[in-house]
């Protein structure tokens, strides 16, 4: 209601507050106005958003100070940049953190500061545009109003990095919205756009940036009504509310994140429920939390992960010249990684020798398209981008042309005798073979310079990750480019060199087939997939196989057995006549599993795995990285990890199979594989890159 009241209200201030004082503040710009209103805006110094750390909200104070011998009319807080709001603790000060104590005294200058704004004798409004994440929804909820500028969006995302909130968030939000809802948001990590932020109660009010300076009038008036927890809200922050809900949460918590590997959510549940009565309790239990969980293992190695996506970023070059895409196959992959392209506002134009499966690529865009929320115009625009070219007219034109036919030299040296002759001269060709080396696809070529891998992963809407494959002809520009279209698209580039299976197939099989050669042994699927769901992998190897496809993993092994010195342990033939037979797994209804409505029919009392199973499954994986690294398949051990982490779903809270290798010890691991020699063959016998690069 309010809302709409400000909406209407025409403003006689078209700029979003006044000019700097000069007050020579490096993070804040901060003024007084004409009405006696005081503006302090965000403007993280060397950084292109607004982040917090120990010097920002001591300027803040500093702000504070002196307004509280000032008594302005009243506190604008906003953010300078354009980008958004705050979007949080600055991640990389975390990084040095390894003293609880220390943490510790950070917090409670934090939170000194916030319970000044809270308590200040005026009113205090913050205004909100973009993103308003973690400590800056914190800051947010120290102030009286929250009025957001529609586009805004409100989340703690601190429980992706093994963290719950820490200045006072948790305290703050349950006691200002539904405190189930407060709790789901920060148990998930979720983000809630404008219009839930202000069903929620999040926000006092949406306006428009045009009409700011109307609604700050209007809150410093009074006249925006204020957000205040009703009789249902109180009742279920009771004790016996809080019981009730909490028993519920931490089961459907655990599901996702076991407490053994993600403490944070749980101990946020512990939290609520022990002091969800007591605010300063709470507060004084969220803060000691916090600075145990930013020591602990969990959140150190996932704020390690979040740098290695950054890494992986950083691997594209900031921009791409890469305005037009053709590709070619339209089946499964081609026809997905032509629907993304042009959801991402590439033109693209697609071709295959099968006017129906063009067809349907397109149909799955739409349905892609809509899976992202986009708006049906977003949606028509993206269809519209995305030409069916059955004759290739589009190949003269294209930046980049992909090649996603079947999985055959033969057919693929076939098509790239048809389209090379017809690209521009300095147009990238990329094949998107999953096992087919490319020095000898690129012999086919007249331009083997421009010819490089871009392998996506299935399915395409979903996988972050995507190898960029060189290979000796490749020129460094044409690589460059692959890695900055992927970044245009945001995918996370992986440069990897070709060889059997790239890196990640390659490290991934061997623990399939020791799965399979398990299940061979007679070892229940159910077992064996515990196994690695209790190393923490997002799915253990068997439903792995189901979902990839039975035909496909075996032929990946097939090819590797191939080519590798290293023994590939044989597919057993009952397992060959099954896929001959037509169960491929997920696709097909039937492989390890039976699959009903997408999910692995799976036998709870199958028996616990045994001493030892999840290093025999996973000993394999690492020492095939290991492999990758000496044989300088990937250039270092934060690729791998993450690409391994991104491809594969390898236990994030391990930072990555090389990061759980140098934390077991090398020697260690080299000592596991030696046993599992022992034990059960020549396929364990650990890589030399063990002894050569242990500590
Ligand atoms: P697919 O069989 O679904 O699609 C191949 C398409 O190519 C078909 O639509 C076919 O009609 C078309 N085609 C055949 N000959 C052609 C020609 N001469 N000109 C144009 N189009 C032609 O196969 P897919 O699973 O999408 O695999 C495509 C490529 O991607 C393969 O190299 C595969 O190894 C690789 N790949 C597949 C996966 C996966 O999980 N499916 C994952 C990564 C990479």
């Amino acid at each position: 209601m309010t809302g709409q009241i400000l909406q209407t209200l025409e403003s006689r201030f078209m700029t979003p507050g006044p000019e700097d004082d000069g007050s020579g503040f490096r993070h804040w710009r901060f003024a007084v106005d004409g009405q006696g209103i005081a503006w302090a805006r965000l403007d993280k110094a060397g950084s292109s958003a607004n982040t917090l750390d120990g010097e920002v909200l001591e300027e803040f104070s500093t702000i504070l100070e002196r307004l509280e011998a000032d008594r302005p009319k009243g506190l604008v807080i906003r953010s300078a940049k354009p980008g958004g709001f705050c979007v949080g603790a600055d991640i990389a000060q975390f990084r040095e953190m390894d003293d609880p104590a220390r943490v510790r005294e950070e917090i409670d200058r934090g939170n000194a500061a916030l319970d000044r704004l809270e308590k200040a004798d005026f009113p205090t409004i913050a205004i909100i545009h973009g993103p308003c994440l973690g400590g800056g929804l914190e800051l947010a909820l120290a102030c009286d109003y929250r009025i957001a500028i529609d586009g805004a969006s409100f989340g703690f995302p601190e429980v992706m990095l093994g963290l719950h909130p820490g200045l006072g968030g948790s305290v703050r939000l349950t006691r200002l919205i539904d405190p189930t809802e407060a709790m789901t948001m920060m148990l998930t990590g979720k983000t809630a756009h404008t219009a839930k932020a202000r069903k929620l109660g999040i926000v006092d009010a949406v306006t428009k940036e045009r009409h700011v300076a109307a609604a700050v009038q209007a809150a410093v008036g009074g006249e925006v009504e204020k957000r205040s927890q009703d009789f249902r809200d109180a009742a279920l922050n009771t004790l016996a509310g809080r019981e009730i809900a909490a028993r519920q949460m931490r089961a459907k918590t655990a599901k996702k994140a076991p407490p053994e590997h993600y403490p944070a959510p749980h101990r946020l549940i512990e939290i609520w429920r022990r002091h969800g009565g007591d605010r300063d309790e709470m507060r004084e239990a969220e803060a000691d939390s916090f600075a145990q969980l930013l020591t602990g293992e969990t959140a150190r190695n996932l704020i390690r992960v979040f740098f290695l996506r950054e890494n992986l970023k950083g691997q594209a070059p900031d921009s791409s010249d890469v305005r037009r895409v053709h590709v070619v196959g339209a089946g499964t992959m081609g026809g997905d990684i032509a629907g993304l392209c042009a959801i991402k506002g590439l033109s693209v134009t697609l071709g295959d020798v099968d006017n129906r499966i063009i067809a349907d690529a397109v149909k799955r865009c739409a349905a892609m398209a809509k899976a992202k929320h986009m708006k049906p115009a977003e949606v028509r625009a993206a269809l519209d981008r995305l030409i069916p070219d059955p004759n290739g007219d589009g190949v003269a034109h294209a930046d980049l042309v992909i090649e996603a036919g079947p999985e055959k030299a033969e057919i693929k040296e076939k098509i790239y005798g048809e389209l090379e002759p017809r690209m521009k001269a300095d147009a990238v060709l990329a094949t998107n073979t999953s096992s087919l080396p490319l020095d000898r696809l690129a012999k086919s070529l007249d331009r083997p310079e421009r010819f490089v891998g871009i392998h996506f992963f299935n399915p395409v809407a979903k996988m972050d990750l995507v190898e960029v494959v060189s290979h000796d002809g490749a020129d460094g520009t044409a690589l460059e480019q692959a890695r900055g279209f992927l970044g245009r698209i945001g995918k996370l580039p992986a440069p990897v060199r070709t060889a059997p299976g790239f890196l990640v197939n390659r490290c991934l099989t061997p623990y399939l087939m020791e799965a399979i050669i398990m299940v061979d042994e007679g070892v229940k699927p159910e077992t064996i997939d515990r196994a690695a769901e209790r190393f923490g992998m997002p799915m253990g190897p068997i439903e792995l196989a189901d979902q990839v496809g039975l035909d496909i993993a075996l032929s990946v092994a097939d090819v590797l057995r191939e080519r590798l010195d290293r023994p590939i342990p044989e597919t057993p033939d009952w397992l060959r006549r099954k896929v001959d037979g037509g169960d491929l797994g997920r696709k097909s209804g039937r492989g390890f599993y039976e699959w009903k409505d997408g999910k692995a029919d799976k036998d709870d009392d199958a028996p616990d795995p045994g001493e030892g199973m999840t290093d025999r499954l996973v000993m394999p994986m690492l020492d095939a990285c290991a492999t990758c690294l000496r044989e300088g398949v990937v250039s270092d051990e934060d690729v791998l990890d993450g690409a391994m982490i991104f491809a594969t779903g390898f236990a994030p809270f391990r930072g990555g199979p090389m990061h759980y290798a140098r934390e077991r010890g090398f020697g260690e691991v080299a000592d596991a594989l030696a046993s599992l020699r022992d034990n059960h063959g020549d396929r364990f016998a650990p890589d030399s890159y063990w002894t050569e690069r242990g500590d």
